[in-house]
């Protein structure tokens, strides 16, 4: 007599390789999207592997100064292109977390209770490090 296999605890199941390479896949595509959006005004960080920088405006100098019109106008412009920085340098550090952690491994468990990512979590967000439970 045969005995059936014991089915495997949800807890130890393994991402299959498909679905995986499907998620690498669509980390990737997003990285590029949003690297392409930063470096479009801002500059990455030499000294970092993380940080993107908007430059500051050119305020000229003496003779060639601004006139006080205009220079309000870089500002503004400057602060809008801060703010347009900040979410896409903030998603793309968790878009390279994601992918380190599958080079890595961790990848598809929850950082907080170690439990597996339900798969379309995962497939709504791929770089998502929680479950539902755990989401901030
Ligand atoms: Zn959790």
């Amino acid at each position: 007599m045969r005995i059936a296999p014991h089915p495997l605890p949800v807890s130890t199941l393994i991402m299959d390789q498909s679905t995986l390479s499907e998620l690498k896949k669509k980390l990737l595509a997003e990285k590029a999207l949003l690297e392409a959006e930063l470096s479009s005004f801002a500059k990455k960080d030499p000294e970092s592997r993380t940080d993107w920088e908007t430059p500051t405006p050119d305020v000229g100098q003496g003779e060639e100064s601004v006139p006080p019109d205009d220079l309000a106008d870089k500002f503004e412009e400057y602060e809008n292109l801060v703010s347009r920085e900040q979410p896409l340098e903030t998603r793309l550090n968790e878009v390279t977390r994601a992918l380190s952690r599958i080079e890595e491994g961790g990848y598809g468990t929850c950082r907080v209770c170690k439990k597996p990512i339900p798969q379309e979590r995962l497939e709504a967000n791929p770089a998502a490090m929680t479950d539902m439970e755990h989401a901030e």
